[in-house]
């Protein structure tokens, strides 16, 4: 039996700033403030919980910069010099004996007393080993000088930095083996629908598979959330309550599917009895029905079951919710202006999110802008914004956010 779900009064529509911004400042938006600490080797993805401050010069000593030879510039009075000591890149050198110059190789260690570096192709070897200077040389040329790229007690990294692979190869190199991070967001995805069957089963009439559950679980996953994933809920209240019952510790729920208004709606009924619910209509296409809430406590967000309007809401709203949560400062994702290769001539009362792709300097948009159509995104390369009220024309420029900077 379908359960009607109260229609809201005619409201008008929330820009898509002010719903991010409200769900930026929720008090359920604060950091999570449990910390762990994780091998570098598992700390990808993850949050730091502390500044990163250098516990030692990067690099710890002066070395050069290139293959051949360090000598002290004085010692250069336009005779040939001998080649006293041979330094390769990871052993200690001895100091330059005066008069002399110094084989050296990339990243090795200046020895005490060079105060610069020749590169081999500028020097000419004679026969006797003594080696031809061939330019001009200034000091402390082609010596990277020690500290250059950090000095002990430098912050290198801000608390609330995500870790890729560049800051994983900084905090690496600068000798540590282990992070503190802020401890995975835990959520728990619902995907409902009577409607949904998990890929591999045949499908029944009326059938679709559940697409949501593996595009969320997975983008929740790089995002460094730890997931619970609860699989299909049917339309059902009592299945729905106790679903939610035992949901276990969790720091979101995150449902799709079952928020249109009119429709059957037995999450929002069995948050309205043990919780609170708000049904946001968002100036958002696709995607306009969002329903925030919570259930015992933890905060409730219900994205809309077109796999499309998943994927907008998710990125657009749900991403930076999240990764607040983890302690990023900030949340935005790049963006930057395109001109447009195509022809928009419906203005909408809502802002548009087009599956585009960029090819020739020019952004293209999928064929079918359809909410349902997820291969719209699978085809994109990232997201057009197309603003209320406007008609982008072929050169116009239309602000494009990428894929991958809301997928990572
Ligand atoms: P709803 O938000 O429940 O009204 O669903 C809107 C549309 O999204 C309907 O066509 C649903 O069949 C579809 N849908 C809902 N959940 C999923 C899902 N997990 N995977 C694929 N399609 C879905
Ligand atoms: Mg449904």
């Amino acid at each position: 039996m379908p359960l009607v779900a109260e229609v809201p009064a005619a409201q008008p529509l929330m820009p898509v700033e002010q719903a991010l911004e409200r769900l930026l400042t929720l008090a359920e938006a604060a950091p999570i403030s449990d910390t762990e600490c994780v091998a570098l080797a598992h700390a990808e993805g993850r949050v730091l919980a502390c500044d990163l401050v250098a516990s030692l010069d990067l690099p710890p000593w002066p070395n050069s910069a290139m293959d051949g030879y360090a000598l002290r510039l004085a010692d250069l009075q336009g005779e040939p010099l001998p080649v006293s000591q041979r330094i390769f890149a990871g052993h200690a050198p001895a100091p330059l004996q005066a008069g002399t110059c110094a084989r050296i190789f990339t990243g090795a260690p200046m020895p005490a007393g060079a105060d610069c570096v020749e590169m081999q192709e500028n020097t000419q070897t004679l026969e006797d080993g003594r080696v031809r200077f061939l330019q001009a040389l200034a000091p402390a040329q082609n010596v990277r000088p020690q500290g250059q790229e950090t000095c002990k007690g430098e912050q290198v990294l801000a608390k609330g930095t995500r870790l890729g692979p560049i800051e994983l190869g900084l905090a690496a190199s600068l000798g540590h083996e282990q992070l503190q991070v802020v401890r995975r967001v835990r959520v728990a995805v619902l995907s409902t629908g009577d409607e949904l069957v998990e890929p591999g089963l045949p499908l029944g009439p009326g059938q679709i598979y559940n697409s949501n559950r593996r595009l969320l679980v997975s983008w929740l996953q790089r995002l460094g959330c730890e997931v619970k994933d609860m699989g299909i809920l049917p339309d059902d209240l009592a299945r729905t309550r106790a679903c939610l019952a035992g949901l276990g510790d969790v720091d979101l729920i995150l449902s799709t599917g079952g928020v249109s208004v009119g429709e059957a709606d037995y999450l929002g009924a069995a948050l309205r009895e043990a919780g609170e619910l708000a049904l946001w209509k968002l100036a958002i296409k696709p995607g306009k029905p969002l329903t925030f809430g919570h259930y015992r406590g933890v905060p409730v967000i219900g994205l809309p079951g077109n796999p499309a309007s998943t994927l907008v809401t998710f990125g657009l709203l749900t991403r930076p919710y999240l990764l607040r949560r983890q302690g990023v400062c900030d949340v935005t994702p790049l963006r930057f202006d395109v001109a447009a290769g195509f022809q928009w001539t419906k203005a909408g009362t809502r802002r548009e999110y087009l599956r585009g792709r960029i090819e020739g300097g020019q952004v293209h948009i999928y064929k079918n802008q359809s909410s349902g159509v997820l291969r719209s995104a699978a085809w994109a390369d990232g997201l057009v914004e197309v603003r209320e009220g406007t008609t982008p024309k072929p050169g116009d420029s239309v602000s494009f956010i990428p894929l991958s900077e809301l997928l990572g």
